[in-house]
């Protein structure tokens, strides 16, 4: 009964099961968006127009900085097409959702809906999936930094996040550029370039102490809150030949009150099962996904998953299993003996201790 299925067979057996709204757009979710919108403009427009203060600019920076990110996730859900159905608006909400992370509509659902989503944990094809070790020895980049001591490369990786999803979206749009057909080619770079040259615009205008509390801290906070989630999404899972949503996928439990401000993101497994359907329905979903496999849904409190993900290297030394290449100790991953609760590095053979840590030398 353990063998991977498809997203579409557990889909097949759970959709007779939910209610049929579930499956039709939810537009009252743009209020939501809409809120998060005159946040926004009105805490930059309070930092550029009043005096500095930086108590009252912290306080409105984070402000800031989780408004843009609960947009982001609203965009997320628009440009699946669960929120509108005609493709301009979807495209133009989507983009202003996504305009605090600088990140455009069309290249966004290249990379997530076409890409991620279709190939999610393929070593090979997932653009979000982390490497094995085969990929990690022919970058050498990587090297001095996995030199590093766990714990140390734990604390920058959970440093790193708050610039990870500006640094991974520069990437998406150089790997994906090429793949767009001439024609839309220029439209894909507006998109970048029109978010960016508006926050710079903001410098210019503002001067660079207003403006790292207007855009800078806000766009770290941002990565920050998104990668929480993105890293812990899949990363502690393992890669699989099948694209098994509750094999490949992990759902994070937040506080209620969360959920809300995040717009259901923390449902990870259940977006897979059912991408094109509002995260409103997602706990009727996750209700009956733990009726039927309990023994293969996997879900955890993101401060558990958090730290399972800063106590495991990240590296697969195969499709089931993380590797540490300083000193080659191996670390199950979820559904195959990776306790988050005590993670702690299995028992490894001499033989492949020595590999693993040959590669980090070479
Ligand atoms: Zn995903
Ligand atoms: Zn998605």
């Amino acid at each position: 009964m353990k063998e991977l299925q498809s997203f579409g067979w557990y889909a097949a057996r759970v959709a007779p099961h939910l209610p049929k709204k579930a499956f039709s757009p939810a537009p009252e979710r743009l209020w939501g968006g809409l809120a998060y919108l005159l946040v926004v403009v009105s805490g930059i427009l309070t930092i550029s127009l009043t005096d500095f203060n930086i108590w009252i600019n912290t306080a409105i920076s984070i402000i800031l900085g989780t408004s843009f990110a609960a947009m982001g996730f609203l965009g997320h859900e628009i440009l699946h097409g669960t929120v509108v159905r005609k493709a301009w608006l979807r495209e133009l909400t989507g983009g202003i959702a996504f305009f605090p992370l600088s990140t455009g509509p069309k290249l966004w659902v290249k990379w997530h809906n076409m890409t991620h989503h279709r190939h999610t944990q393929d070593e090979e094809k997932d653009p979000d999936a982390w490497p094995t070790i085969e990929q990690f020895s022919k970058a050498k980049i990587l090297k001095p930094f996995y030199r590093l001591p766990l714990s140390v490369r734990g604390f920058l990786g959970m440093a790193f996040l708050a610039i990870t999803f500006t640094m991974h979206s520069m990437r998406m749009f150089k790997r994906f550029i090429k793949e767009f057909n001439p024609e839309k080619r220029l439209s894909v770079w507006m998109q970048l370039l029109v978010p960016w040259a508006t926050w710079i615009g903001l410098l210019v205008l503002i001067g660079p102490l207003k403006w790292t509390f207007a855009f800078l801290i806000p766009l770290l906070i941002a990565n920050f809150i998104v990668m929480a989630y993105i890293a812990t999404n899949h990363r502690l899972n393992p890669l699989v030949p099948v694209n098994d949503p509750l094999a490949n996928s992990l759902t994070v439990t937040v506080p209620k009150w969360v959920d809300v401000l995040h717009f259901n993101f923390s449902y990870h497994t259940e977006h897979h099962l059912f991408p094109g359907m509002s995260s409103k329905y997602y706990p009727l979903v996750k209700e009956e996904l733990k009726k039927r496999w309990p023994e293969r849904y996997h879900e955890m409190p993101m401060p558990q998953a958090l730290a399972a993900l800063y106590k495991t290297p990240r590296l697969y030394s195969n499709q089931v299993e993380l590797v540490d290449p300083v000193g080659g100790d191996v670390y199950g991953t979820l559904g195959h003996g990776l306790d988050p609760a005590h993670v702690k590095p299995k028992e490894t053979a001499p033989a492949e201790e020595s590999s693993s840590s040959a590669m980090v030398n070479k």
